[in-house]
């Protein structure tokens, strides 16, 4: 049986990154940069007023002084004149201030806006105030989007005021989720005897939503091989499928077969820890003799805490390597625990808990939480810290490898 950290590293030399393609800048949200992006030009693109006024010359600005205002501006029209001694040009917030204007007094500090000659209600302005110069956020060259950096609103703002229309991104993974079990009754209907809901399919809907993929719901096989083979079959066409249960040692626990029989080669098979041990991984590789794609395959066990820790531990790992990220970004947290905890058994423990983050400091502390079929405990975290095997107990203030998955 493999450790974690071998079972993490043989996902690290498996996974190769997604080829980047070009998304218009509109549908880039959640996608990682594949390329930089440089500036095109400055921002502000000219000298601009941050209020609406008028554009003045600050020295101008002594006790009692008026102001003759030569022209009125309303933002987008352009100064026909430069400033020079004792003129002003009413501008608006957004406005292109004249030439020689190095200050714009505020609306409100002017007695009468309307008068050809101000007067004001100040008696000095210091340079520089209520503009905004030329290239003061942004200058030409100056790179805005480094690989891998990922593409939110305020990105995707900054591209479009720079007229940037599409960006080479790292594709988003498709991630067909396929839940495996004759015990199974879709979310939205009522058990019979014996059977249970599937929760494991909209929770890992919702897990690859938040690791940034594009998940594609399969629903549910039964544990039969042509149902599998079917529904596997389908799967397949995603860059990753994920099966929840079947991959155990009970009599219909079929999913490894079916697997190697559609060409998936298992990278590995078993981890030592808990929850999660009877995790599956493999590799069905692109043929395009055939037209196939590859795809990444997890089988997941099927008690609904140990897919998602798994989840957690691997599958997130691997969309992050398909999008080319890396380093630090994968690493745990180091947090202190806030509370005495006592660990039992051989493997380490990957327990839900609450973990908060304040500026550096984070803390963690492991929630009621019975095994991998208790979803009611680890309903209650945010995240999970690992507890490595020990005979003595984790004393409070000790620091241990967590994770966030989401912010409460
Ligand atoms: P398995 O890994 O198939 O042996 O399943 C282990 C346990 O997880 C069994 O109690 C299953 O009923 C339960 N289980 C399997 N799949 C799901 C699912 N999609 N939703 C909720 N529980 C499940
Ligand atoms: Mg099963």
């Amino acid at each position: 049986m493999h450790t974690v950290v071998e079972a993490l590293q043989a996902i690290d030399r498996t996974i190769k990154p997604g080829i980047p393609r070009e998304v218009p800048v509109f549908q880039s949200a959640g996608s990682r940069a594949a390329e930089p992006i440089e500036a095109c030009s400055d921002s502000p693109p000219f000298d601009k007023a941050l209020m609406d006024g008028f554009a003045v010359r600050s020295q101008d600005i002594q006790p009692n002084v008026t102001l003759r205002v030569q022209e009125r501006l309303t933002a987008g029209q352009v100064p026909k004149l430069p400033l020079s001694p004792g003129v002003t040009t009413q501008v608006m917030t957004g406005t292109q201030v004249p030439d020689g204007t190095d200050a714009v007094v505020r609306v409100e500090d002017v007695n009468d806006p309307e008068a050809e000659e101000l007067t004001l209600s100040i008696s000095s302005l210091a340079a520089g105030r209520n503009v905004f110069h030329r290239g003061e956020s942004m200058q030409t060259g100056e790179t805005i989007l480094k690989p891998g950096e990922l593409l939110e609103f305020p990105k995707i703002a900054l591209l479009a005021e720079l007229g940037v229309m599409s960006v080479s991104c790292f594709p988003r993974p498709t991630v067909s989720v396929l839940a495996t079990g004759d015990e199974l009754v879709p979310a939205n209907q009522q058990p019979g005897p014996g059977q249970i809901r599937n929760s494991n399919e909209p929770m890992l809907v919702a897990q690859v939503a938040n690791a940034g993929g594009i998940p594609q719901p399969v629903g549910i096989a039964r544990d039969t091989e042509e149902d599998l083979r079917e529904k596997i079959a389908t799967g397949l066409e995603s860059d990753f499928l994920l099966l929840s249960g079947g991959v155990s040692a009970g009599v219909l626990d079929l999913v490894p077969k079916m697997l190697a029989e559609l060409g998936v080669q298992q990278v590995f098979h078993k981890v030592q820890m808990k929850p999660g041990k009877p995790i599956w991984f493999g590799l069905r590789s692109a043929n395009p003799d055939e037209g196939t794609n590859a795809c990444y395959v997890f089988g997941l066990p099927g008690n609904p805490v140990s897919s998602m820790v798994c989840f957690e531990l691997f599958v997130r790992r691997a969309m992050a390597r398909f999008q080319k990220v890396g380093g630090m970004d994968l690493e745990p947290l180091q947090a202190r625990l806030t509370q005495p905890h006592l660990v039992k058994g051989d493997r380490p423990v990957y327990h839900p808990a609450r973990v908060s983050i304040a500026g550096s400091e984070v803390t963690a502390r492991p929630v009621r939480w019975v095994g991998s079929a208790d979803l009611r405990g680890a309903a209650e975290a945010n995240g999970m810290i690992a507890f490595p095997p020990r005979s003595d107990s984790y004393e409070a203030d000790e620091f241990v490898d967590a994770w966030c998955w989401f912010q409460r």
